[in-house]
């Protein structure tokens, strides 16, 4: 069975559309469970009614026409109970009603599992057979095991807006992601799909068929040249058999062959790129579902083939891209390099399919000011190229093709953003300081140099969290010492005399090295942050080396240490950056001992905090992670994002114990994650009493604003008010309404 149900997934993730999936999925398991009928409802969301999306079985047609109300025949009552109807004879019972349009009234035995995601019923599949009989318990958990599955693919199409619905011209496409960076843009979307990967290609409509068709020929030649040389370069290192190969590669790309079948599909008017992805996967398919291991690798040969078909193709199509105006750039990752393509003054606005908040292009993207959503996982189903679309970086939502009467009101957002924008400007030169007197000094964090001077500009006092594994991640080596120093004298020079905090390196996790791979299965639970530099003291030493050198005669040097779990960590550290300045002290550099400070990120260092304190001069609240080991929420899964959240109760009373108790020790706390530029938790972590807070360069004018238009009175009613809640939301919309009537709504408003 097992095997069965994988070549089921493996066919329908390489469906093109969903509807083509389902029907796949419809087919299988009529032949699989020996039924004459399957279907799929699917509940359209705003008209809350059981579509028919696919069928076998029943009467050519009815598909996508036929729907049903919630409490209405057996398909409604499985979706009511939330669980599998296996049912002999269907006519008897009391619910049943058949729908004639369908031909279903021969069908007796009737077997209903719900879909359901995350605890949503999002559809409902039905077996059904001429024959009265009791379905088997191995058939109902086949099919249990196929509405699994189902459920994440509907749920995907579902946020992609590509499923029919019974109110089309109403609604928006939505596709809903995680908030990357703040802020709405409307602009033009411009894919950029990853190159030479077919199954990234998007489909596109062409008008030129001939000039597609020489495009296609022209990458063809080249492709065939370049396996030609590459036959001849290798052909005296290879046995005879294998040069075979390269010859069968060349008969592949013949034009009588697989080049006839894409020049077919581009007349019927799909680009080069997406015909030739269409016809590589149909044969690629085919092969790879071969129980024979050497058919299956034909496959893998044909897949290679069209990647290099592809590259050249990518790399006449490279030269034509042309970026509107207000781009939009979407792709399922994407790349600092990418973004650097796009000429500048047209970015308006980022959005990915995968990635994280803290992926290295939204750190860039964050520093740009630049609205991003980060996993919008339905958007690659979708064909986006050149629509309209709508960046919601504040709720991550994604609007594509909007209506005119969503736009007018984005628009309007847009406008009273870029009002604000101006007022913040002035604010530069006032400090953050509440009416009642409460002054919280207000940093950055940053990762990059080109930074400094929009941190600068945004007032900071100083730098909170400098990203150490930034300029690592952009070499292909461990920088050197000296190559260190420059960096770190940079930014210390720059800030000089306000204080700059770095932290020690933070690889692992989500955050790789490509020189330092490390693979393991659970990352975020495994070898990172001070973890791994503690077991290499050579890199470690060198770092803190070229960090307290960079400061010498400026004495704004502050060392953090992340990802602390147990006392013994801050312990040797602090003895290694003790050696580090003892070294340059012996070798006649005039260099202070900086301040050093303890990042509490994980649930352990938590409830350690006060004896931390005692060994440090100052704590800092990494919320971003703090967050994730506490409510036990990767985050970077967009299928967990709604549970990820700062304003949770139990991450509350964390942030006000660590404050307490770092406090009670005479010990400076701050906070650097993401929470210290949501002016929603602003509020609270103002009532808390932090010394600082640092956050990115485009958050700090905002949350400035906040901390001017509050008082702290009014902020720690609010706090007591919110420790009393146990829901999160509620915690939310009590504080945007606090906001809201100070006059700060615009700061949280948008998309609602
Ligand atoms: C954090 O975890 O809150 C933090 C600031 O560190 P990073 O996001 O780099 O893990
Ligand atoms: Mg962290």
């Amino acid at each position: 069975m097992l095997k069965v149900l994988q070549r089921i997934i493996q066919e329908v993730n390489a469906a093109h559309h969903v509807q083509e999936a389902l029907q796949i999925v419809v087919t299988r398991v009529c032949e699989v469970i020996h039924v004459e009928a399957c279907s799929v409802f699917v509940l359209d969301p705003i008209s809350q009614r059981y579509i028919l999306i696919a069928s076998k079985g029943f009467s050519e047609g009815v598909d996508g026409k036929l729907n049903l109300g919630l409490d209405q025949g057996l398909v409604g009552l499985v979706g009511q109970k939330e669980e599998p109807l296996n049912i002999t004879d269907a006519s008897l019972h009391p619910n049943y009603c058949y729908f004639p349009q369908t031909g279903e009234e021969k069908y007796r035995a009737f077997l209903g599992v719900p879909i359901i995601h995350q605890r949503r019923v999002l559809g409902v599949l039905v077996a059904q057979q001429t024959k009265a009989r009791a379905f088997d318990s191995a058939e109902e958990a086949f099919l249990v095991t196929i509405c699994a599955q189902l459920s994440g693919l509907i749920a995907q199409a579902q946020s992609a807006g590509v499923l029919p619905r019974l109110d089309a011209h109403t609604f928006e496409h939505r596709v809903n992601g995680i908030a990357g960076v703040a802020g709405v843009a409307i602009g033009t979307a411009v894919m950029a799909y990853p190159l030479a990967e077919l199954d990234a290609v998007p489909d596109r409509k062409i008008h030129d068929i001939d000039e597609e068709i020489a495009l296609f020929n022209k990458a063809l030649v080249s492709a065939r040249e370049e396996i030609k040389s590459l036959g001849e370069h290798l052909a005296h290192h290879l046995p005879v058999e294998e040069q075979a190969l390269f010859d069968a590669y060349l008969r592949i790309l013949d034009n009588e062959s697989l080049g006839a079948e894409v020049i077919t599909l581009i007349k019927t008017g799909q680009w080069a790129q997406g015909s030739l992805k269409q016809v590589i996967q149909q044969h690629s398919r085919f092969y790879e579902e071969m129980d024979d291991e050497y058919l299956r690798e034909r496959g893998a040969d044909l897949r290679d083939i069209g990647r290099r078909v592809l590259s050249y193709l990518q790399a006449d199509a490279r030269e034509k891209i042309v970026y509107p105006p207000k781009t939009i750039l979407m792709g399922d990752e994407l790349t600092p390099a990418r973004l650097a393509e796009v000429p500048q003054g047209l970015l308006a606005g980022l959005v990915t399919a995968k990635g994280s908040i803290n992926s290295h292009v939204v750190i860039i993207a964050r520093a740009m000011g630049l609205p991003t959503i980060v996993g919008a996982e339905g958007l690659l189903l979708h064909d986006i190229e050149n629509k309209t679309v709508i960046v919601d970086g504040y709720h991550g939502v994604l609007y594509v093709d909007p209506t005119l009467s969503l736009l007018k009101e984005f628009k309007r957002l847009e406008a009273e953003e870029k009002e604000l924008s101006r007022g913040l400007e002035k604010l530069k030169e006032v400090p953050a300081e509440t009416a009642d007197g409460l002054r919280i000094p207000l940093y950055v964090n940053t990762g990059l140099v080109a930074d400094i001077q929009t941190s600068l500009n945004a007032g900071a006092e100083g730098v909170g969290l400098y990203r150490t594994e930034v300029p690592f991640m952009a070499r292909d080596r461990f920088p050197g010492e000296e190559e260190q120093r420059v960096i770190y004298r940079q930014l210390l020079e720059s800030f000089a005399p306000r204080p700059v905090t770095m932290r020690t390196l933070d690889v692992g996790g989500d955050k790789e090295l490509p020189y330092f791979p490390i693979d393991e299965p659970n990352p975020f639970l495994g070898w990172r942050g001070i973890r791994i530099t503690l077991d290499h003291p050579e890199i470690f030493l060198v770092q803190v080396r070229a960090m307290i050198h960079a400061s010498q005669g400026l004495n704004n040097l502050q060392i953090m240490l992340p990802m602390i779990t147990n006392l013994h960590e801050v312990i040797d550290a602090k003895a290694l950056i003790a050696r580090a300045h003892q070294e340059l002290c012996d070798e006649g550099f005039l260099v202070h001992m900086p301040r050093i400070g303890a990042m509490i990120e994980v649930p352990s260092a938590v409830y350690q905090a006060q004896r931390i304190a005692q060994q440090v001069d100052f704590l800092s609240i990494g919320s971003n992670d703090l967050i994730q080991y506490l409510l036990a929420v990767d985050r970077n899964n967009s299928r967990v994002a709604g549970l990820y959240e700062g304003l949770h109760p139990a991450v509350l009373q964390a942030l006000l114990h660590v404050v307490q108790v770092a406090h009670a020790e005479g010990k400076l706390v701050s906070l650097c994650g993401e929470m210290a530029g949501d002016p929603t938790c602003v509020i609270l972590l103002m009532a808390m009493h932090f010394d600082s807070l640092s956050m990115s360069a485009a958050s700090l004018p905002r949350v400035k604003w906040v901390i001017r238009n509050f008082t702290l009175s009014r902020a720690t009613e609010l706090l007591e008010e919110v420790m009393q809640m146990h829901h999160p939301k509620m915690i939310r919309a009590h504080l945007e309404n606090a906001l809201e009537e100070s006059g700060l709504g615009g700061l949280v408003r948008a998309g609602r």
